[in-house]
């Protein structure tokens, strides 16, 4: 009978923030609850670990909010996708993310059902992926 091994690190509960992705953290801000348009602007930063070698060719974040969104979209027409009130990002990166802490800001567009409810929203990020290249040295194939 195999036993799947059940190993809990310090460090790692230490280091909680990155313990989603491995790599990447982020938070959200809220710079605007109504534009001309109907949507509740969020603004979305995210930070690429420095102590993992690899380079990261997109990071897709999963939004939850606090209400249910109808639609949403995200800056520079980056993949997102709308499931009751999860929003899906993927945002894509230059080969060039390789241990570099890189950060990241970009805008995320929202609409409730009415305007008062779009105002409402609020949303913090629950999940990150990182999508991963091996460099050269053949890093990155360590799932960091
Ligand atoms: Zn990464």
């Amino acid at each position: 009978m195999l036993e799947k091994p059940s190993v809990v690190l310090m460090d790692d509960l230490a280091e909680g923030v990155f313990a989603a992705s491995g790599c990447w953290s982020g938070l959200v801000a809220s710079p605007q609850d109504l534009d001309g348009g109907g949507y509740h602007v969020f603004e979305i930063h995210l930070t690429h670990s420095k102590e993992v070698e690899h380079i990261s060719t997109a990071c897709t974040i999963t939004l939850a909010f606090t209400g249910a969104v109808i639609d949403a979209y995200a800056e520079n027409g980056w993949s997102c996708s709308v499931n009751g009130s999860t929003v899906t990002v993927t945002r894509p990166s230059h080969a060039n993310a390789y241990k570099s802490g890189e950060e990241v800001t970009y805008k995320v567009w929202a609409k409730s059902v009415d305007e008062a409810t779009t105002k409402a929203l609020s949303c913090s990020i629950t999940s990150y992926d990182c999508s991963k290249q091996t460099n050269v040295q053949g890093g990155g194939a360590d799932g960091n």
